[in-house]
């Protein structure tokens, strides 16, 4: 194809310019995006950002009103589905009831030319990868729904296809299955290494299983990158804010990487000079961008902070600061249960800390 430079080896799968509108709304707006062969890839954002969408126009479920899907290389915008190359997971198992997990399993085999003695070995090899070697004369309505999710991904891996579409796989099992199985699915797909794009609203699961995360909000992508990269360097707000948790503070920019906060000047190593002085804007800091201890005297953003709340959760707390300095702006911060007792944080007590100059990002308000 002309959009490829014939140079690059083709990605496993590109969408050029895609559009999707529902009557006068737009699902989707000129979406582009490569996906590396072998990779895995979370489609991440809120409810109705369009990543279902996506996923569906990539399978051939949803016709996109503009642009062009390419697998391979290869144009598959006007493929149905079952001529295109992928397997796919739905939330809900959609295992055929009335048929075993090794029939399910199998049910994409039967028709290819594959000997029963073939799709037997074949059907025996996945139900072993995903750890049920024995459950071949089960039915689904045996299995936990854990186990019924292990066989939708091995029934869409049977055929070999070039693509595992999962469709928010993990959301319908309980707090333990999905741990449990976001690991597996992630060792599992490493194992076969087939290119897979995961969609989910659940940010933990996807920085925990992918190579990189695409943030979508509105229908646009906000970001795509690894998910340190999402997480430290969110390159919108709206990134800062959906992924992980973030305080902000408003701020005026003084230039050359300091920023008025109430009456504090903070510093803002990361903070290049995108900014005149005079211009509002947001600081953005996470829960654990506070220093405790081994602070000096020329430790920049250093405040002696009141403790107003302190959030007992386990071996990490949250406690609720604030600061005459900052005019009453609050942050919620990250401290060990050890920190907790060492410094002596509590309620009604006040703290010395820093705020990380290295770690503060700011954006225009
Ligand atoms: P969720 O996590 O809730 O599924 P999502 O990010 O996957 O959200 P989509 O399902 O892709 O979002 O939907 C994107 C937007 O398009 C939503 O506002 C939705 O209401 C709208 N939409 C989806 N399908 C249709 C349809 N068939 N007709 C009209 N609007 C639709």
């Amino acid at each position: 194809s002309q959009l490829i430079p014939t140079s690059a080896p083709p990605a496993a799968l590109e969408i050029v310019g895609v559009r999707k509108d529902f009557e006068t709304f737009s699902a989707l707006r000129d979406v582009h995006l490569r996906v590396n062969p072998g990779e895995m890839l979370c489609f991440l954002g809120p409810s109705g950002c369009g990543k279902t969408t996506l996923l569906r126009i990539i399978a051939g479920l949803e016709t996109q009103t503009a642009g062009q899907i390419l697998q391979n290389g290869k144009d598959v915008s006007w493929l149905s589905p079952d001529k295109r190359d992928y397997g796919i997971v739905f939330q809900s198992y959609a295992l055929f009831p009335n048929l075993s997990i090794a029939e399910n399993v199998g049910y994409g085999l039967v028709n290819s030319r594959a000997k029963r003695g073939e799709i037997k070995a074949r059907v025996d090899e996945l139900l072993k990868l995903v750890g049920l070697p024995t459950s071949g004369a089960k039915y689904p309505s045996q299995l936990s729904g854990g186990q019924q999710q292990r066989v939708a991904l091995a029934r869409a891996l049977a055929t070999r296809p070039g693509l595992l579409l999962l469709d928010e796989p993990l959301s319908a099992l309980d707090a333990l299955e999905r741990i449990r199985l976001r690991g597996e699915i992630r060792r599992l797909q490493k194992q076969v290494g087939i290119t897979t794009i995961m969609v989910t609203h659940d940010q933990e699961e996807a920085l925990s299983m992918a190579d990189r995360i695409v943030v979508m909000n509105h229908g646009v992508i906000e970001q795509v990158g690894t998910p340190m990269e999402i997480y430290e360097q969110p390159a919108t707000p709206f990134v800062a804010d959906f992924v992980g948790k973030v305080n902000v503070l408003r701020a005026m920019a003084l230039g050359n990487q300091r920023f008025q906060v109430g009456d504090m000047e903070l510093q803002c190593d990361a903070c290049d000079g995108a900014f005149e002085p005079g211009d509002a804007v947001n600081l953005y800091l996470r829960p654990e961008d506070r220093a405790v201890e081994h602070l000096r005297e020329d430790t920049p953003n250093r405040l002696q902070a009141k403790v107003t709340k302190v959030e007992f959760l386990g071996g990490l707390c949250i406690a609720e600061v604030t600061a005459d300095a900052l005019h009453g702006q609050t942050l919620g911060l990250h401290f060990s249960l050890n920190q907790l007792h060492d410094l002596d944080i509590r309620e009604g007590n006040t703290i010395d800390i820093a705020l990380r100059a290295n770690r503060i990002r700011a954006f225009a308000a």
